[in-house]
């Protein structure tokens, strides 16, 4: 363990010990696509979705299907199903990766989709159309009781700070999502996780503001 592992270390117990934390788990969320049962049958006919792990928030699931996502300049290889089926298809992708394949994916909430371009999905099987590719806004998942716990409420932009090894970061404009659903996650994606150096332990806080 470095120095700055101990120290992200002493403040995790103390923020604990204390009882009154402001310690936010980080999930990196790779690119992936949401996508309907009608679109899934397209892609995979005759199948149905197989889990392949459960995500940290309850009934989600990384799927056991993959597809290739097409762009005018590129593809990106298996790209993973996240489950269960949603009401309207979704790809997630990093600005990086949407970069690369022609595309200028828009910084959106999930399900904030007006506009946003359209991708192909396509599998040895079949292909669709899928209009709405986004950059997933930074957010943080959270039960009523944390958003209590925390001071915060359902649609705020918050400062989170980033305690890792070498480049601290304090990302602002996160939302809060809570839901009595949800268990404490801040999402980040692959670009913003990379330019903040989040690694396994990387630990988390929101920055509290007077
Ligand atoms: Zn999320």
């Amino acid at each position: 363990m470095n120095e700055e592992q101990l120290r992200q270390l002493i403040r995790k117990i103390i923020a604990e010990e204390s009882g009154n934390s402001n310690v936010i788990p980080i999930g990196v969320s790779n690119h992936h696509v949401h996508v309907t049962e009608e679109d899934f049958n397209i892609l995979f006919p005759g199948q149905k979705m197989t889990s392949k792990a459960p995500l940290k928030q309850p009934g989600e699931f990384a799927s056991e299907q993959v597809v290739t996502v097409v762009g005018p300049r590129g593809t990106i290889e298996r790209v993973r199903i996240l489950g269960p089926c949603r009401a309207h298809s979704q790809v997630e992708l990093a600005r990086s990766e949407g970069r690369k394949i022609g595309v200028n994916v828009p910084i959106r909430m999930s399900g904030d989709l007006a506009g946003t371009p359209t991708v192909i999905l396509r599998t040895k099987d079949g292909e669709v159309e899928v209009q709405g590719t986004i950059a997933a806004k930074r957010h943080i998942h959270m039960s009523n009781k944390d958003a209590a716990r925390l001071g915060v409420k359902k649609g705020d932009a918050v400062k989170v700070a980033i305690e890792s090894d070498q480049r601290r970061t304090i990302y602002d404009d996160v939302i809060v999502r809570p839901d009595e659903k949800f268990v404490l996650e801040m999402h980040i994606d692959t670009d913003e996780a990379n330019a903040a150096n989040v690694g396994k332990d990387t630990v988390a806080y929101l920055v509290k503001e007077d």
